[in-house]
């Protein structure tokens, strides 16, 4: 076995690591190396672990690492780009789940071999428990949401938050009475059961726009179980990387509930737009104007500042390599591009970055809704491509919409707005957009990437 502070120093090492890494990932061009400096951390920290504990057998964990990096490999392979978000989700909520299992099979093999179990050990169980429930089968929610299996609107009945109360006191009791009589284990379950219950009704009332704040905390949920099975082992780099996930995911939750200008309580509690129906025909009827590609190549041909404004949409059709070449065109041409990129655009934090970059556009085009939106006004052509909700002037005028509040990209306030889309559906908070149908916007409906190259063709025929 190794000696007790050469483990701790190693896991030190890690915990730097862990440190640098995060530091590096707030920013694009060191993101890799810092994704890579955190994975060598972990993988010192398993290697000790694995020198240092009462390893039953090793066959069982190979076994387990080949069926785990089986199954992992292969949905990474399948899973397309535009289901990660949903991958996430599901990674999120195994971590919940594992934490869960381990802390219970800790307590169980205490209560076998009669070991005497202490304060920190038992509190930190019930911890484990309750946090693992709810981020496991919150995130299963979650998950299920962002893949179009269960309503993305919010769902809330009558009394929902009275008996999410009620659920969180039933489990909390249950966790005491664990903690004052040990020996009936089977308590464990029990407070599992009425955690569980309250995951996926904590997630259910949280739908359209909010989904990346929920995503977001579930994630640092996720941090704080592992960090409170690290107390139930009594491993500290357990603790330590659970709660670097933890406070990190805190931090995002709350970038993203300062992006959607939303209280974490208003979040949580607010179970907005679940009652919205609107019609639209009422707002696209004899409104709508379509173009073509050749109409767009005249108007950007002649323009002399352009915003780019990505969404969803671009994930789905893959447009950003096309992107890139038109940005290319443009500015062969004299014409200046830059993108409007707004915090909860796509489906997961930084969704858009990771696109744009993956097609090799310069990070300073890039601007975020604040730094572009006072420039829309001088902008001859803002071309919104596979985005919507975030360009929804809905956010400002209708207090009761899903959106209410959340600031958007002012694509209005350019002199012309090309919206690059299939058709007239509605985005992910599942409402009507009167951008649509405004006076100085021209709908091009299609592919995105399709779209966007035959704007590139009908361009280098003039
Ligand atoms: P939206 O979901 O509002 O809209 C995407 C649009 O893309 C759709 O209206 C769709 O219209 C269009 N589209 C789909 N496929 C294609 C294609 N192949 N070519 C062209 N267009 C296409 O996206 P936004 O990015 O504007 O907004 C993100 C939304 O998702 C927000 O409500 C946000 O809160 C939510 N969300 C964000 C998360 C995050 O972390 N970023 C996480 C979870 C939710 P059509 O079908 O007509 O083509």
């Amino acid at each position: 076995m190794t000696s007790h502070w050469f483990v701790n120093l190693v896991y030190l090492v890690s915990a730097v690591f862990f440190i640098f890494g995060l530091k590096m990932l707030a920013h694009p061009k060191t993101a890799v190396r810092g994704n890579f400096l955190s994975a060598l951390g972990m993988l010192l920290a398993i290697i000790i672990t694995l020198l240092d504990r009462r390893i039953i057998s090793f066959e069982v964990i190979i076994a387990g690492l080949i069926v785990g990096a089986g199954i992992g490999a292969f949905l990474a392979l399948k899973v397309p780009m535009t289901g990660m978000p949903q991958m996430v989700g599901l990674l999120n909520g195994f971590g919940g789940g594992a934490s869960l299992l381990v802390a219970g099979a800790a307590l169980f093999e205490a209560s076998y071999l009669s070991e005497v179990m202490t304060n920190q050990f038992l509190i930190a169980t019930v911890a484990s428990g309750i946090i693992g429930s709810v981020t496991f089968w919150g995130s299963m929610v979650a998950a299920s949401k962002l893949q179009g299996w269960i309503e993305e609107k919010p769902i809330l009945f009558k009394g929902h938050h009275i008996v999410n109360i009620i659920l969180l006191t039933l489990a909390l009791i249950s966790g005491i009475w664990l903690i004052l009589h040990p020996s009936i284990t089977w308590f464990y379950w029990i407070l599992v059961i009425f955690a569980s219950i309250l995951g996926v009704l904590l997630v259910t009332p949280i739908g359209g726009a909010d989904m990346p704040v929920v995503i977001c905390l579930l994630n640092s949920y996720s941090g704080l179980a592992a960090a409170a099975t690290g107390f139930v082992l009594n491993n500290n780099v357990l603790i330590i990387s659970g709660s670097l996930v933890g406070a990190s995911g805190i931090i995002l939750t709350n970038l993203m509930c300062k992006a959607m200008n939303r209280s974490l309580t208003n979040v949580l509690f607010g179970g907005f737009g679940a009652e919205v129906v609107t019609k639209t025909d009422d707002i696209y009827a004899g409104r709508v104007k379509s173009t073509a590609p050749e109409e767009v190549a005249i108007l950007l041909n002649s323009a002399k500042r352009v915003v780019i404004v990505p969404g969803y949409g671009m994930a789905v059709a893959q447009a950003q390599h096309a992107v890139r070449d038109l940005t290319n065109q443009l500015e062969s041409k004299g014409v200046e591009v830059e993108f409007g990129i707004h915090p909860v655009a796509g489906r997961m934090p930084g969704h858009m970055n990771v696109l744009l970059a993956e097609a090799d556009i310069s990070y300073d085009k890039l601007k975020e809704m604040d730094e572009i939106n006072p420039t829309m006004v001088q902008t001859d052509v803002a071309i919104v491509l596979g985005a919507n909700d975030v360009v929804n002037p809905v956010a400002r005028t209708d207090p009761k919409s899903p959106i209410a509040g959340m600031p958007i990209i002012d694509v209005d306030k350019a002199k012309t707005v090309i919206v690059i889309k299939r058709s007239l559906s509605p985005g992910f908070a599942g409402i009507p957009n009167p951008l649509f149908a405004a006076d100085n916007t021209l709908m091009l409906f299609g592919d995105g990437k399709k779209m966007i190259i035959e704007i590139i063709s009908a361009l280098k025929e003039m």
